[in-house]
């Protein structure tokens, strides 16, 4: 077996043999780190016939372990420079296509008809760009993608509130959008020291199981996810008060609102950072007449 790209030496002669600078501004902080890599890939449990798309191989240094995995593997990267330092590094492996494209604009869902189309079994992996983990995260939900989950590296501090439970700091609109579509849990917290150049934040890395159905079944999605984020705009607030200032003519409709809630069974004084995730589907449900007209 090739010598691993992710050793602190290998890393280091690869980025001086092309003379690569590091860009701040694309979240360029790759990993020294062999075993935290293997790592990440067991969370994957991928097998031989499994397919992994990864967002940002850098130098390749996690395309390589999934490689060794999985069936196939396709990188996006959007880093123009990176392309000869990868199709050097990754040359040993024949399974393995990268695709000079911005994760947030490529068509992933018929890039994925087209290189996959014989795969059933398929996980996202990375150690994502940090200044965009959550656009990135939301858009392949959003897109309900035929995919069995995301295992990610991303800042410890977005983990927590992917993975939050209701009641407690981190909760929020954005635990509740990720929940809504998987079964998000925190499996590692990785230390700065296994990145070149290490980041200024704490990292972990997440597993999203994607449900088979949404976590609850609501009349709206659209409208759900607008009722999740107004719930949460000023946290002291209570949901009466961010509700009737954040929906449209909620001032108007402060009635209407007390109403829904009361049919939802919420007290209208608690505050948003207390509601399950049903809780807020039940709402939004009762809602959606009032402002759906
Ligand atoms: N996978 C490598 C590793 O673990 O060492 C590199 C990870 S580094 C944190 C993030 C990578 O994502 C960089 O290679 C960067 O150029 C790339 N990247 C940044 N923004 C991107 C985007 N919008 N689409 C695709 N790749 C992106």
């Amino acid at each position: 077996m090739d010598k691993d790209i992710a050793t602190p030496l290998r890393t280091r002669t690869i980025l001086e043999k092309y003379g690569f600078s590091f860009k701040k501004s694309l979240g360029q902080n790759f990993l020294i780190d062999t075993n935290i890599l293997k790592r990440i890939v067991d969370h994957a449990e991928l097998t031989d016939s499994s397919g992994a798309i990864e967002i940002g191989p850098g130098i390749g240094a996690l395309t390589e372990q999934l490689a060794r995995q999985a069936k196939k593997v396709v990188a996006f990267e959007i880093d123009q420079r990176l392309l000869p330092i990868l199709k050097e590094t990754l040359s040993p492996y024949d399974n393995v296509k990268v695709i000079h494209e911005d994760i947030l604009k490529v068509d992933v869902e018929k890039v994925l008809e087209e290189e996959f189309s014989e795969i059933e079994d398929l996980m996202v992996v990375a150690n994502l760009p940090y200044y965009v983990t959550t656009p990135i995260i939301m858009r392949l939900l959003e897109e309900k993608l035929a995919i069995r989950g995301i295992v990610v590296m991303l800042q410890k501090e977005v983990a927590d509130r992917i993975s939050a439970k209701p009641g407690t700091k981190d909760y929020g609109s954005l635990s509740i959008a990720v929940q809504y579509y998987t079964v998000a849990e925190t499996v590692m917290i990785v230390p700065k020291t296994v990145f070149v150049p290490q980041p200024n934040v704490d990292s972990a890395v997440i597993r999203l199981t994607v449900r088979k159905e949404p976590a609850v079944s609501v009349k709206d999605e659209d409208f759900f996810f607008q009722i999740t984020k107004s719930s949460f705009a000023q946290r002291r607030k209570t949901l009466l008060n961010n509700l009737t200032s954040q929906l449209p003519n909620g001032k108007e409709k402060k009635g209407e609102i007390l109403i829904a809630l009361e049919h939802a069974g919420i007290e209208p004084t608690r505050r948003g950072e207390t509601l399950s995730i049903e809780e807020f589907a039940r709402l939004s449900d009762e809602l959606f007449a009032y402002f759906h007209q």
